[in-house]
This record gives structure tokens, sequence and C-alpha cells, in this order.
């Protein structure tokens, strides 16, 4: 079996010949576009992705724009892309930005972490993917590759970072720029061809070095993780309906009109207790409610 640091170059090549075409890949992608992506592809697919992150770099081009607009404003471009606490840390690490470091987004890992709402992952990948810095980036993809290539196990376990970043930081290429489109090349790999449920070998640079395939592709006894929650009918459905009701006016509305947009009124409450407590709505009036 080859070594690790065999990895490293089939992968780049492959990057290098059937990368995706995506906006935060581009040459002259500001960081403040990764960063912002980042915070956006942590639970939303690439495709929903796209367009919401053109908008919001239209209109917030830079990190000092979006602060200069009350929070309510992100949460209300943030459309339906899931989770919307994002858009309020989002905007709190705009403020965080502009008025702990100009403006400028930091390039360094421990000062991304300790912006709002930023962790580990989303501050090695900026620290990565925007300025080129050599730290090892591990996200679901990379931990699949990783155990299939090197550990010839089915899935990966659980995340622990203890385990994960030493492992992945023992793939690098010494090189700051290779080691960056290695993290990046990882990502894609196990997002478009060592997928979860199919993967496509016949494609894969790794093929010939895979632990996985060279075992014959044993089965795992590590129990699938549970499905996730239907969202139909789910109290994070209600959330998402009275949160679009207020995106839909500029005004504040009554309990009453908001009310209506689910049907189930222990849920309803549940919703607009919880929308509250997360900041994620105000109340400035009694039985009113607005985006903050
Ligand atoms: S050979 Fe197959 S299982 Fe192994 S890393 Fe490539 S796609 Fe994944």
């Amino acid at each position: 079996m080859p070594g690790n640091a065999d990895l490293a170059g089939p992968v780049v090549d492959w990057f290098a010949r059937h990368a995706r075409d995506l906006p935060w890949r581009r040459p002259g992608f500001p960081a403040w576009g990764t960063l912002v992506s980042e915070f956006m592809l942590q639970q939303t697919p690439v495709v929903r992705v796209i367009p919401r992150l053109d908008e919001w770099l239209t209109r917030w081009p830079t990190p000092d724009a979006l602060a200069a607009e009350p929070a309510g404003e992100a949460v209300r471009a943030w459309q339906s892309l899931g989770y919307p606490r994002r858009a309020l840390n989002l905007h709190a690490c705009a403020v965080a930005i502009t008025e702990r470091h100009d403006g400028a987004v930091p390039n360094d890992v421990d000062a991304l972490l300790a912006l709002p709402g930023v962790g580990d992952y989303t501050a090695r990948a900026v620290a990565v993917f925007a300025f080129g810095a050599r730290h090892p980036v591990v996200d679901t993809n990379i931990r699949r590759v990783i155990a299939r290539a090197v550990d010839g196990l089915p899935e990966a376990p659980a995340p622990n970072a203890k385990r994960d970043l030493p492992a992945m930081d023992a793939l690098l290429p010494e090189d700051d720029d290779d080691a960056a489109r290695f993290n990046a090349g990882m990502m894609e790999l196990g997002a478009i061809v060592c997928t979860a449920r199919s993967p496509k070998c016949d494609l894969c640079p790794l093929a010939d070095r895979c632990a996985w395939r060279a075992a014959g592709y044993p089965a795992t006894d590590v129990p699938r993780r549970a499905p996730q929650k239907k969202y139909e009918g789910s109290d994070r459905q209600a959330r998402g309906a009275i949160l679009k009701a207020l995106r839909a006016t500029p005004h504040p509305l009554a309990a009453a009109q908001l009310a209506a947009a689910v049907s189930d009124p222990a849920q309803y409450s549940r919703a607009i207790a919880g929308l509250l407590a997360d900041g994620l709505i105000v109340t400035p009036a009694d039985d009113t409610f607005a985006l903050p």
C-alpha cells in the first residue's frame, strides 16, 4: 500500500482537471465572499447557496456594508436557506470585522475563531481557501475519503477534531498552494466521486491506492446515523413560516396575522418563543412581532 503522502499528487492533479466552476474558486473572489459562502454552505447544498450568495455579495460587497444595516435585513435576505441563526451570526461577524479589523477579514485562524459564529471548520476553511494558509481542513466529505482511502473503512466514524485534523495534516503537501489545492480537492472528491451512498471508484484518482477498495469493500459494523427528522410538520417548519411572513413585509405584524401562518396553536407558541429567544424576531409592541 503506498504511503499516505501519495494521496496528494493524484488528488491535486484530478482537482485541476475536474473541479466544478464554483464562485468561491474563481480568481479574485474576495475573502469576505469566502466567509459568507462558508456560512451558507454549513447546512445548505451548493446549488441553493449560489444564487443567494450572489445576491448577498451584490448588496453587501464588504463586511462594513452589511454591518451598516440592521440584523433583520440579513435575516430577510437569508430567505429559504434554512437555519437562519447563521444570518444573525454573519451580521454579528460583519460588525466585529468592521470594529476590530478595519473592515478586512482577518487571515489568521485564531482571529477568525474569535469572530461570532465562526467555529473551527469555518476559521480554517477561510484561512486556507481565501488566504492560501497551510492548515488541514476537514469536512464530512474529507472524513469519508480519508476513512475509505487511508483507513479502509466504508464510512467515516463520528467527527473528532483530535483525530481528524492530525489525519489530514499528515496528508498535506509541504507547499502552501498545493496544500490548499489538496484540501479543496479532497472536499470535491468526497462531494462528487467518493459519495456516501454510491462511490464512483472508476472515476477516482485514488482507485489504485484506496485501502477500502483494495480490501474488497468490507461492510461496516458502525450503525448508520439516524435519518434526519422530517421537516414537514416540524417546529422548524413553523418557525420558517413565521419568518417567511415577516420577510414579506417591511412592517411589524400582529400576532393574529402571524398565527395564520401556523395551523397548530401550540406549535405557533413554541415557534414564537424560540424565535424570540434566538433573537431572530423582536416584539416592538404587545402581541406584535418584527425582524430585528
Ligand atoms: S476508490 Fe472508491 S471508495 Fe476509494 S476513495 Fe475512490 S471513490 Fe472512494
